[in-house]
């Protein structure tokens, strides 16, 4: 398989799936994506279909002066590709747009826009998103944080909860677990503690789900030790455990 023709994206899910990972994007993938080096054969064929998926069925675009290349889709890709690599059915199939923007500002609902169907673009700042996977340890990962919300926001709205896999926790545990530790980082916050969580994550449960996403990717085993009902909550969803690989 040659080179992708991305005039011809996006693609339908069926047509995407008859195309083979180019060699090319491996080569991105290894230079560009700490997680992705570590992966072993099966997991690592299930993060490719995962991306592949992604990054030729979604419409890409960019502000004036970014360039909208391979390089900047597979970096927004490989992090749908690591939140979604293990969760069965669709994760991403009601986003359409992905917008990549110039600057770092967050306000309001920063980066879902669109509410007409859900959720249904998602906008990335440029910046954050060159920073994500050259620091992979920082706890900051704007592409996970972002889809984090995609994926809270296209099933019930913003409320921090997921689709939930049937047979795993309910709805319900997910929210008293979420009500409860964002009690607890408020409460450490107000008394000068460390909350084990950047601080942003105290805002409501949405943006406690997407920064607590952050760090169980980023500094799994930190976000175990200081938050473990938050964690094991995670890993149910997630079906990875990042703090054993660690
Ligand atoms: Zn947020």
């Amino acid at each position: 398989m040659g080179m992708i023709d991305w005039k011809r994206c996006p693609m339908s899910a069926r047509e995407a799936r008859a195309v083979a990972m180019p060699e090319a994007w491996r080569d991105v993938l290894r230079a560009e994506v700490p997680v992705y080096r570590h992966l072993g054969p099966e997991a690592r064929a299930r993060f490719e279909d995962r991306l592949r998926d992604f990054v030729l069925t979604k419409t890409f675009s960019a502000d004036a002066g970014i360039l909208v290349d391979e390089r900047l889709r597979l970096l927004i890709g490989a992090g749908a590709a690591l939140l979604s690599m293990n969760i069965s059915g669709e994760t991403f199939a009601r986003l359409r747009y992905v917008h990549v923007y110039e600057g770092t500002i967050r306000d309001g609902r920063h980066g879902i826009l669109g509410t007409a169907s859900g959720a249904d673009k998602v906008a990335i700042s440029h910046q954050a998103l060159c920073h994500a996977f050259q620091v992979p340890d920082d706890g900051h990962h704007v592409t996970l944080h972002e889809l984090t919300h995609v994926l809270d926001a296209q099933w019930s709205g913003f409320d921090g909860v997921p689709r939930l896999p049937p047979g795993s926790t309910s709805t319900q545990r997910w929210k008293e677990v979420l009500e409860r530790e964002l009690a607890r980082l408020r409460e450490a916050l107000a008394n000068g503690a460390s909350p084990g969580l950047p601080a942003y994550a105290a805002t409501d449960t949405t943006e406690l789900f997407a920064v607590a996403t952050e760090s169980f990717f980023e500094r799994p085993v930190a976000l175990r030790d200081a938050h473990p009902d938050l964690y094991a909550l995670l890993v149910e969803y997630y079906l990875q455990d990042p703090a054993r690989a660690a």
